[in-house]
């Protein structure tokens, strides 16, 4: 039998479509402070400069908006990207004057980035000091992320927003009296649960126009305090962390600052997805930061890559022992307080270590001072340097990151695809990308348990020794740089992720 279709019929059949078509390829628009290239700081900037490109390929329909911090133009044009400035501003009142910013568009492998340009803008991106004024730019940044499809024309379905810098977002959609009738979802991803956007509340409130009944337990809230990660968390739709193991431990673990009770509330809808890293940007078989490519089959020029890092760290070029590199934020999180100690007993240790980093001045002095002390075997670059990165990673041999906890960690990974065996403690994404060489069936590094300065020298001193012997080092090192790292999998998590909030 046949049916005759009438034209409301096909109507509403159309409309279905439609609706399952915006299921299957949702509109995802990433709030975001950072975004690798053009203004990364840490791996948060990695994961917005790079998980968009892998979203785009399996399915999602992408967009990312960032802050034009200062800088960030010369960036885009070093690129290379071709810019386009949109004929609006956008344009929203906080703080009772008008806060508005120039709409500046790249396309970036695909995935439009919409730079905001504004007064907002003029600073460095993270403040030191957090108070209803210095969070202005977070604040009035996500309530322009909110108002962009008025100047683009482009509808977002969900907003993926990063850490307390842009949880205000989901607490708008849930309190603020223009925003929360909008019927879009967000998704708010923890990098990092130690930073939650903390101040006292001063006159947030009345500047922000979030509703003041907001400001209790069950909101913003928190000992006093305004706390801006707690509101995302309660507010948005659905929370991330960047490894399944830091979702968990964050609900019991007293690092968060006992935010551990409120993610435990919230742990029905917490997902754990590993980050990967950008496998086309970070592959020693191409990487034009490098004197030499290489790869797990023509592995010959790592040994060019080191002879140039030790020329450039005034070592011996000649020299063949055990090279230990670390490129990392200097902040306690990273295990500074168990590296410094280990660095007196250097003698001992028969290896080279070179640290590039730059953070907290204790740390930064400490390792100037062990550098002029120890100049035959230890060398300190301190900064922000990416190219030297690209050599540390390829030009080592063992890779030190004896993290306090570690959300999710990118440079472990970094330095297994450039064949650096890592050396890390027992926590957050380092368990799940790291297993002990000494384990049943063999691992790709070294792992200790114990945050203090013996549990990482056994673990080193356990890669010193093995690295000498050039089979077993072999092995090892091979089985890092085999690990698929890319963002496929973490991607198709996140799609699927996306289609189950909306
Ligand atoms: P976090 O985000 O906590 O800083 P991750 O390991 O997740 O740590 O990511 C750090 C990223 O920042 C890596 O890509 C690393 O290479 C890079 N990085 C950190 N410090 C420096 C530095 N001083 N110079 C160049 N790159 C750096």
């Amino acid at each position: 039998m046949t049916t005759q279709r009438g034209p409301r019929q096909n109507f509403k059949e159309q409309h279905l479509q439609a609706q399952h078509l915006t299921v299957q390829h949702p509109k995802v628009l990433f709030a975001a402070p950072e975004v690798a290239p053009f203004s990364k700081v840490g791996g948060l900037g990695d994961v917005t400069g790079s998980l968009p490109k892998a979203l785009l390929k399996c399915g999602v329909d992408v967009r990312v908006v960032t802050p034009l911090w200062p800088g960030v133009m010369q960036k885009i044009k070093e690129a290379g990207c071709k810019i386009s400035t949109l004929s609006q501003r956008v344009s929203v009142t906080y703080a009772w004057s008008v806060a508005d910013a120039a709409v500046h568009r790249v396309d970036s492998d695909g995935v439009p980035i919409y730079f905001l340009e504004g007064d907002y803008y003029s600073g460095d991106i993270y403040p030191w000091d957090l108070n209803s004024r210095t969070v202005r730019p977070f604040a009035a940044f996500c309530m322009q992320a909110l108002e962009l499809e008025k100047v683009t024309g482009w509808s977002p379905d969900i907003f993926h927003c990063h850490d307390w810098t842009s949880a205000f977002l989901p607490c708008a959609l849930a309190w603020h009296r223009h925003y929360r009738g909008m019927k879009q979802k967000s998704v708010l991803t923890l990098h990092n649960v130690a930073h939650q956007g903390m101040f006292p509340p001063g006159s947030f409130f009345e500047e922000s126009g979030l509703d003041p009944s907001c400001f209790n337990i069950g909101g913003l809230e928190f000992y006093g305090q305004v706390n801006l990660l707690k509101g995302g968390i309660v507010s948005a739709a659905a929370v991330t962390t960047v490894s399944p193991r830091y979702a968990w431990e964050i609900q019991t673990y007293e690092s968060t600052q006992a935010l551990s009770g409120v993610i435990y509330a919230e742990r029905r809808k917490l997902t754990g997805i590993l980050n990967g890293i950008d496998i086309d940007y970070w592959n020693p078989a191409t990487d034009p930061m490098l004197p030499e490519c290489y790869s797990a089959a023509s592995p010959a020029g790592k040994t060019a890559c080191r002879r140039e890092l030790l020329k450039n760290t005034n070592f011996d070029p000649a020299y063949e022992g055990p090279l230990v590199v670390c490129v990392s934020r200097l902040v306690e999180q990273k295990g500074f307080d168990i590296i410094l100690p280990a660095l007196k007993q250097l003698d001992s240790l028969g290896a080279k270590f070179i640290f590039l980093g730059s953070g907290q001045r204790w740390i930064e002095d400490a390792l100037r001072n062990a550098a002029a002390a120890n100049k035959d075997s230890l060398c300190f670059v301190p900064g922000y340097n990416e190219p030297l990165a690209h050599l540390l990673y390829a030009g080592g041999d063992i890779y030190l990151m004896p993290s306090l906890f570690e959300p999710c960690g990118l440079s472990q990974m970094i330095a297994m695809r450039y064949g650096t065996v890592p050396v890390v403690r027992e926590v957050g994404g380092l368990i799940d990308t790291v297993t002990d060489a000494d384990a049943d069936g063999g691992g790709n590094g070294f792992t200790f348990l114990t945050y203090d300065t013996r549990g990482m020298l056994w673990s080193l001193r356990r890669a010193i020794e093995r690295h000498s012997n050039a089979k077993a080092w072999n092995k090892i090192r091979l089985r890092g740089m085999e690990e698929d790292f890319s963002w496929n999998r973490p991607a198709a998590l996140y799609r699927d992720l996306y289609r189950s909030v909306l």
